[in-house]
């Protein structure tokens, strides 16, 4: 795990976990007419990094389904810009 705003720029730092949080949607999963089990889950993790350069970014992800067809395309980073942490001891 890098911070991309430092790998862009070539600078190195130290990334730390900030938490995660995850959508709460309400989803089952369902056999489809074939016996295949489908998990649609439309909830979306979203996992924080904090890096020791006063970068903020997350990681948006969505579990894809076993059957195949519910691919994990929201995986994306997103950052917040320069915001920092807050001030480390
Ligand atoms: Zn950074
Ligand atoms: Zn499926």
């Amino acid at each position: 795990m890098k911070c991309p705003a430092c790998e862009a720029k070539g600078l190195s730092s130290r990334v730390s976990d900030g938490g995660r949080t995850r959508t709460l949607l309400g989803w089952r999963p369902y056999f489809d007419e074939a016996g295949v089990e489908h998990h649609h889950d439309p909830n979306r993790q979203h996992r924080i990094y904090f890096c020791s350069n006063g970068h903020s970014f997350e990681i948006i992800s969505r579990p894809a389904c076993p059957a195949g067809d519910y691919p994990n395309e929201l995986a994306q980073t997103r950052m917040f810009g320069a915001t920092e942490p807050g001030p480390r001891t």
